[in-house]
């Protein structure tokens, strides 16, 4: 509400808006899918314009991009990575490989989808899944942290 200069909001409001504007994603790249969210990063696309800013350690980071095909081998990594985040944390799931293992479903080294290691808020499909889809589904992302009963676990 907005009156004689005054703004008026609920503090949930705005504690939701400021995350959702100010999510720093771990840089977790897998794969081939790693490049387009490089893409997605660089000038053309700009993911600094919303508050979004790669981060290399997990400790400063809200939010994991699972990039490209995830190997039995390294679920335990990725695992410990999501652990160390600080809550609120979400996990954007990127591509046919992360989201059920695409390509390689059938392989006896490859998770059939990194919902069986780390919780997924948005899964982002394609293969390679364009800058632009990954944009848009981080998009999507922030309309549900802006709705929180949406994603409570
Ligand atoms: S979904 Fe396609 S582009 Fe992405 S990691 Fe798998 S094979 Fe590569």
């Amino acid at each position: 509400m907005e009156r004689d200069g005054f703004v008026l909001a609920r503090l949930d409001d705005v504690v939701q808006a400021a995350r959702a504007n100010s999510l720093w994603f771990m840089t977790f790249g897998l794969a081939c899918c790693a490049v387009e969210m490089m893409h997605a990063a660089m000038a053309r696309y700009d993911l600094d314009q919303f508050g979004i800013i790669p981060r290399s350690s997990p400790r400063h980071s809200d939010l994991m991009i699972v990039a490209g095909t995830l190997t039995n081998k390294m679920a335990p990594a990725i695992r410990k990575v999501y652990d160390q985040m600080p809550e609120p944390r979400y996990v954007v799931s990127m591509g046919s490989c992360a989201n059920g293992g695409g390509y390689y479903h059938y392989s006896y080294s490859v998770v059939r989808g990194c919902d069986r290691i780390v919780p997924v808020d948005v899964y982002v499909p394609g293969c390679p899944p364009t800058a632009e889809a990954l944009l848009y589904g981080i998009l999507q992302l922030q309309a549900k942290i802006k709705r929180p009963r949406v994603i409570q676990r």
